[in-house]
């Protein structure tokens, strides 16, 4: 019989069942569903926090109003977002942490992050371009201890091939009002990385 652990990451990503009794004492009390949209020789790195509620329903990440909002940050459809050898999609939870008892998302769980995130980074090495979504994910990739709102506004210490993003999220709505410079000065930036990016040969054929 073959050993676990010799199956492919993201195979063990999807069977992974390390918060079940997590999730089952949330509000929600759902079971585990990784959600695992990545694949080696992607060129842009999209780093969410975790799944909501629609996205744990369909399996695809980002297929809610907040997936709709990135790919317009973005200046992408559907049809680019969605393919794998182009875009990966890496949360810090792959499932969806569950409501609380006020109807609030829960945090994503540490666990997820410490168990599997080292080994995705490793296959998928070295990304052209990673859009950090919101403050879970700069915290975790950038270190960040400042308010979400500070790091953001400092996004050209890290550009081109770092942009770190408020989550988009509706609850951000008021956010961008109060922030005009973001959808003015780092849009236009951040969209004509992607289209750079997207159109560069693909990695996993040229691996130099
Ligand atoms: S959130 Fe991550 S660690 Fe927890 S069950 Fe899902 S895949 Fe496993």
């Amino acid at each position: 019989m073959t050993d676990p652990a010799d199956r492919p990451l993201i195979e063990r990503i999807r069977a992974c069942r390390l918060c079940a009794d997590r999730f089952a004492a949330t509000h929600t009390a759902h079971e585990p569903r990784p959600v695992v949209w990545f694949r080696p020789g992607a060129r842009l790195l999209i780093a969410g926090q975790a799944p909501g509620a629609r996205v744990h329903a369909s399996g695809r990440p980002f297929t809610d109003p907040s997936g709709d909002r990135l790919r317009d940050w973005l200046g992408i459809g559907e049809e680019t977002f969605y393919d794998r050898s182009r875009v990966a999609v890496v949360p810090m939870a792959f499932c969806f942490p569950g409501y609380n008892s006020q109807g609030a998302d829960l945090p994503p769980p540490p666990v997820c992050g410490k168990t599997w995130h080292n080994q995705v980074m490793g296959e998928l090495g070295e990304m052209p371009l990673s859009v950090l979504v919101g403050g879970h994910a700069l915290k975790y990739h950038l270190g960040a201890r400042s308010p979400v709102t500070e790091t953001v506004a400092a996004w050209r210490d890290h550009a081109p091939r770092v942009f770190a993003l408020p989550h988009p999220s509706w609850r951000n709505t008021g956010w961008l009002r109060k922030n005009p410079w973001f959808e003015a000065e780092l849009l236009p930036v951040l969209r004509a990385r992607v289209k750079e990016v997207l159109n560069e040969p693909d990695r996993s054929a040229n691996p130099d």
